[in-house]
């Protein structure tokens, strides 16, 4: 076995190198269970294009500051590459590779026709003004520009990036191709072709694998969110909306528990007023450890890689997790989890929802055509219970968990489609 990965050096194991390890030891894994040769797995451990650009960025006072960024395009066997772009100070070419890498998987385990890549630029957009974050944009897109396009990659939200974020996409790779191109990202504004549905997708997705996964009624099932963002508050609204009882959630200001359930409308109200939800009335302040560890039918990790590692996962007594964050869970902890008897439902199948959108929004673009809110709806739901059925078939027939039967799903996929196509020259 011989993955050429570059070698790890102790002092510089980054956040980043924790997520390209975990990811890099799943695909390790599914490959053991197809019978992967060697060159197969170097390809597939190694991405096909990466980009490091430096983004000059004039500030509001005048100075230029120069960030980092990134595009990394991970596999295009089954279509063109497709994942999104986050903006968070730890952002680093490491983690960016996990990320493009965990995308080809989740696109070909939900059986749509892409690759995976993902981008990031290492900054903080809180610190930036709304003009900054649109010059630094732009000037990203500048540079990776070569690389995206609506048949080549097609960028979408992630960690600290919106759709005002694609539409200044949009906008800058149309006027340097001179006309408009909404089909270049997705995740857009409804006005410039975005998809109903594309703002809450991955959220309504974690609502669609935890019902499934649950197996039961959910009345009464109690739920804890990590991360109250993007993808957590609504995750959290649709389980209370299924009858889950929410009955904690943090964000990076604290965590707060209601035994009898959190009102999620009120707390989304008090966030976005107190700037998070901490100090949330009716409520009690946890510690996120104590938030991890609750006694609760459901836990729902919707923050970053790494929260749930070897050192929380011994104390962990949700029964199920489902992953709205790509990477929550490390190796070690899934080693754990499994042997306490936890059910996973992994990143690449639980948030997967959003990319099915995504999906959708380029097809109704490459049409110029938009379907129904209902429409949208139905077709996430088909196409997310279809996978969620497909993993636990092949978990169920392999005797492996979801996580390892998503990966043997993703990877064997995109074997097949390289095989078929066969190795150029
Ligand atoms: N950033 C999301 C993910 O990690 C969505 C990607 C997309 O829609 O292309 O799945």
């Amino acid at each position: 076995m011989s993955i050429m990965v570059p070698s790890k050096t102790p002092a510089l194991i980054t956040p980043g190198r924790q997520a390209l390890d975990s990811a890099l030891h799943q695909l390790d894994q599914a490959a053991e269970q197809l019978g992967l040769d060697d060159g197969l797995r170097t390809m597939l451990a190694t991405p096909r294009r990466s980009l490091t650009v430096s983004v000059p960025v004039r500030r509001e006072n005048g100075r230029m500051d120069v960030v980092q960024g990134f595009r990394v395009q991970h596999n295009v066997s089954r279509g063109p590459a497709k994942g999104g772009l986050r903006f968070h100070p730890d952002t680093d070419i490491h983690e960016v590779t996990a990320l493009a890498m965990w995308m080809t998987w989740k696109c070909a385990l939900v059986g749509i026709p892409y690759g995976g890549a993902k981008g990031g630029v290492a900054v903080d957009p809180s610190t930036l003004t709304e003009r900054e974050r649109e010059r630094l944009t732009r000037r990203y897109v500048n540079e990776v520009m070569p690389l995206i396009g609506p048949d080549q990659d097609i960028p979408a939200p992630d960690v600290g990036t919106d759709a005002q974020t694609m539409a200044w996409i949009m906008d800058t790779y149309s006027v340097h191709t001179g006309f408009p191109v909404p089909g270049v990202v997705t995740g857009k504004p409804k006005t410039l072709g975005g998809s109903h549905g594309r703002l809450s997708a991955t959220s309504r997705g974690v609502q669609i694998a935890a019902l499934a996964a649950l197996g039961r009624s959910p009345a009464g099932s109690t739920v804890a969110v990590q991360g109250f963002g993007k993808v957590g508050a609504p995750a959290a609204q649709f389980l209370a909306d299924a009858g889950c009882k929410v009955v904690a959630v943090s964000d990076v200001t604290g965590a707060v528990y209601a035994c009898g359930g959190l009102d999620i409308p009120a707390l989304v109200a008090y966030a976005a007023e107190a700037g998070g939800v901490r100090g949330f009335r009716e409520a009690d302040a946890l510690t996120h450890d104590e938030l991890l560890e609750l006694d609760v039918d459901i836990l729902v990790p919707a923050a970053l890689e790494g929260a749930i590692t070897e050192a929380n996962a011994p104390r962990i007594r949700a029964r199920l997790i489902v992953e709205g964050a790509n990477g929550p869970t490390t190796p070690e902890a899934d080693e754990i989890l499994t042997a306490n008897g936890t059910t996973v439902v992994p990143d690449i199948l639980a948030n997967a929802g959003g990319v099915i959108v995504s999906y959708l929004e380029w097809v109704q673009n490459l049409q110029a055509y938009s379907w129904s809110a209902e429409e949208v709806e139905l077709k996430l739901r088909e196409l997310m219970l279809e996978a969620f059925a497909e993993v636990k078939s092949v978990a169920a027939e392999r005797g492996l968990t979801l996580r390892q039967a998503a990966h043997v799903i993703g990877v064997g996929r995109v074997v097949e489609a390289h095989q078929l196509r066969g190795l150029y020259p």
